[in-house]
């Protein structure tokens, strides 16, 4: 049973049913318990999501347990693995106008950046992960062995698939971040479950119909829609789920790597931020302005790497933080499905409360707003781009993550300075260095306590580099060759050789 949706300047859309996939086929789950859909545009009801209970998880942990184990997925070749994932992204492209669509009706994304960059990221992605599947290599070890048998001792090691992967996903990058968790466990040889946001779970259940058509095994991939605190959890506390592949909030990924011990699953937690952009006075503003700006605004500010504190130099800061709030001013807001609109809204009136509550609180602790400060628009859960100045590092919007179009600028008088207010909150995700000096631009860059630095550019994440964050941004890295560690142990097998006559 699906529902459309008829919307303007386009085919009607389809809404997947409220259904979980467990074991290859679509079922019913919940005890009949439902969760709302809102567009965040409208703030109309268009759908609802199965609020799955611990025995569906039950249920899907055991599916993706059995399919792990089956020797049709231990003997499958690593390349027909990858030729899953790439059948996974031709169905992707096929489909990828449709899938933005909904993508921008759940979450309120533009329609352009959904399809470039949210559907194309996924389709990459899957050809990525796809090619490491046949490149799971292990090493071969010469051994000291104590004492004289007689015997010669060597070792290898090989990577083996952790087991079972509970995927858990935020509402920034639905499809995105479901991928990001699907498609390296499957080319690992992993079997997964996948729990995308409540806030945001469409486009995850319509990713379970083409698994389907692409003909992944059954139970290779599971998707249980719900809460967090109940589907997620028991997700967290199942003995058989080997992994937890986490992005979201800190306090979020903190509960999950505190129920984690009881199992002593493996995780990796990619979570908040509070990335500084760092302007030098001999930056070229031509780029720097414009580049600051876009570290913050896009995808309204709900980027986990967002530029949300801007330190300028002090000799330039008054014309760069004009330049930003300039820009602010101009960036049109509105239903993502209207072309010209550059920044949609947020994804849920939860979110609209917490920036609001922060913003408000920063100018209460005396930070000035330069533009925006409020809501922007009667309907919907629009929020102005905003640019506060005179920032401080003690202020709550100096330490707190927004997670809306709100940059808090902080004038910087020297290296010692900047060193010191760069690395001045409990994250540690990302920053950018905006200079023409490439000597200035790498000494600092080895200072910053942070997972990725940017120099001349922000948030440029690419299959080929290693992500993550430190301190409360987070445990591991995704992407890049440290993928391989994320997704599979070692094992080490020794063995005594000993032929007369042959050494
Ligand atoms: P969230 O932590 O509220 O929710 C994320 C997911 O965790 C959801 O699926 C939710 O249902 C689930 N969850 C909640 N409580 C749980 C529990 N007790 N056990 C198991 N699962 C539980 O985060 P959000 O509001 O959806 O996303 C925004 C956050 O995500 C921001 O903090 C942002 O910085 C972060 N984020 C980080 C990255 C990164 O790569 N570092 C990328 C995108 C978003």
């Amino acid at each position: 049973m699906t529902a459309m949706i008829e919307r303007a300047g386009g085919p009607a859309l389809r809404i997947p049913a409220a259904r979980l996939l467990i074991d290859g086929d679509w079922c019913d789950g919940g005890d009949g318990r439902r969760i709302a859909v809102y567009d965040p545009a409208t703030e109309e009801r268009i759908a609802e999501v199965v609020a799955a209970t611990a025995s569906d998880v039950e249920r899907a942990v055991q599916a993706a347990h059995r399919a792990f184990e089956s020797a049709a997925w231990q003997k499958m070749r690593p390349l027909d693995r990858g030729r899953l994932l790439e059948r996974l992204a031709l169905l992707i492209e096929r489909d990828a106008d449709d899938l933005a669509r909904l993508e921008t009706l759940d979450n309120g994304k533009p329609f352009a950046v959904s399809r470039n960059v949210d559907m194309q990221f996924a389709i990459d992605a899957l050809r990525y992960y796809g090619g490491w599947s046949s490149k799971m290599a292990g090493e071969y070890i010469q051994l000291s062995p104590l004492g004289e048998d007689g015997g010669t001792y060597r070792a290898y090691t090989e990577r083996r698939p952790v087991g079972v992967v509970g995927g858990i996903t935020p509402w920034n990058f639905p499809m995105g971040q479901a991928i990001q968790k699907m498609a390296p466990a499957i080319a690992f040889g992993c079997t997964v479950l996948l729990k995308p946001s409540e806030e945001a779970s469409l486009t995850t259940l319509r990713l379970g119909e083409l698994v389907l058509e692409a003909g992944f095994p059954e139970g290779t991939v599971n998707i249980v829609t719900g809460h967090g605190h109940e589907a997620g959890q028991a997700l967290v506390d199942h003995p058989l789920v080997r992994k937890i592949a986490f992005t979201g909030s800190t306090a979020t990924g903190q509960k999950i790597l505190a129920a984690s011990v009881k199992t002593m699953k493996r995780v990796t937690l990619e979570l908040g931020g509070k990335s500084p952009t760092i302007v030098l006075a001999d930056a070229d503003l031509n780029v720097a302005i414009p580049g600051a700006a876009n570290a913050i605004f896009p995808n309204s500010g709900q980027i986990c790497t967002a530029g949300s504190r801007l330190l300028v130099e002090a000799p330039i800061y008054d014309e760069v933080v004009e330049g930003v709030a300039e820009i602010a001013r101009g960036l049109k807001l509105g239903s993502g499905f209207d072309p010209s609109v550059q920044l949609g809204p947020l994804v849920s009136s939860g979110q609209l409360d917490r920036v609001s509550a922060l913003v408000g609180q920063g100018i209460e602790e005396g930070a000035e707003p330069l533009c925006g400060g409020a809501r922007a628009a009667d309907k919907g859960y629009f929020y102005q781009p905003t640019v506060l100045g005179g920032g401080r590092t003690g202020m709550r919007v100096a330490q707190q993550e927004v997670f809306g179009p709100v940059v808090l600028a902080m004038p910087v008088l020297d290296a010692k300075e900047i060193r010191m207010l760069a690395n001045d909150t409990a994250y540690g995700l990302g920053a950018s260095i905006w200079t023409q000096d490439i000597n200035k631009a790498h000494l600092l860059a080895a200072q910053l306590d942070c997972g990725t630095v940017w120099i001349n550019t922000h948030n440029v994440l690419d299959l080929a580099m290693p992500f993550g964050g430190t301190k409360l941004s987070g445990l591991g890295r995704e992407f890049g060759t440290e993928v391989i560690h994320a997704y599979t142990e070692p094992r080490a097998v020794c063995m005594r050789l000993q032929a007369p006559g042959y050494g």
